[in-house]
């Protein structure tokens, strides 16, 4: 199975180092930062396979390059896209997989955010690296997209089983937080766990990687039941 463990970089992101337990094949999702990444890829036993790259955005891929200099690991990432990211040993699209190992990644294309962004789910450890597509309590900016984009890429998400591990490209949740407990008062298990992300992030610690049921109960974008709605919940929190 795939074990998940985040590596905060930059002020706000995360990058993912992923290890199959069974082979000690090993990834790196969005290695933008190379110091921090690097020190966590020694760590692990200074093997890497895969660099899996969700978007175009340098704070996802600017580090790509001299990563995968050091460690001479592969790199994956959206064919559409493949102009404006880092060269591609493997360039992928929806339905396509990603083999780490002895598990192996499905690729779903989600765009919303950015035109070409790619997201990673590897039901063998059920976790999934949605980028900058879906964040804890959140999505992302419409920045090329539009709200019927994002509406389909957040159902993908939501079809996936509960016990998913989401693990998104920035801690953002508390912030989110604050916008999701204005835009949904009466819900009882967002209040509960918008306490829980304040409390954690007091105490210094990450609010991801987050479950999947718990933002299928609280985050207010994955419970939009209509395009309209989330567009409508999307231009507020721009404006929040
Ligand atoms: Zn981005």
């Amino acid at each position: 199975m795939i074990t998940a463990t985040p590596i905060p970089i930059l002020s706000d992101n995360y990058a993912w180092l992923l290890r199959c337990t069974a082979t000690g094949a090993t990834a790196i999702v969005d290695p933008a930062e190379v110091a921090p990444v690097a020190a966590a890829i020694d760590a692990a036993g200074g093997r890497l396979d895969l660099i899996l790259l969700t978007h175009h955005h340098g704070d996802h891929i600017a580090g790509t390059d001299d990563i995968r200099a050091r460690y001479g690991a592969k790199v994956v990432g959206a064919k559409a896209d493949a102009h404006r990211l880092p060269k591609l040993d493997q360039a992928v699209a929806a339905g396509d997989t990603v083999q780490l190992g002895a598990c192996s990644a499905q690729v779903m294309e989600t765009p919303g955010h950015t035109r070409g962004h790619i997201s990673f789910y590897f039901a063998d450890g059920g976790v999934l690296l949605p980028g900058d597509t879906l964040f804890s309590l959140g999505c992302g900016r419409l920045l090329e997209g539009n709200a019927a984009e994002m509406f389909t890429s957040l159902a993908q998400f939501a079809a996936l089983p509960g016990d998913t591990l989401v693990c998104c490209g920035h801690e953002y949740t508390e912030s989110n937080a604050r916008f999701a407990v204005h835009a949904d008062p009466a819900n009882a298990d967002l209040a509960a766990y918008a306490a829980q992300v304040k409390a954690k992030r007091a105490a210094g610690q990450f609010t991801l990687p987050s479950k999947l049921a718990d933002e299928l109960a609280c985050n207010p974008f994955l419970r939009a039941d209509t395009v309209a709605v989330l567009a409508d919940l999307r231009s507020r929190k721009d404006k929040f």
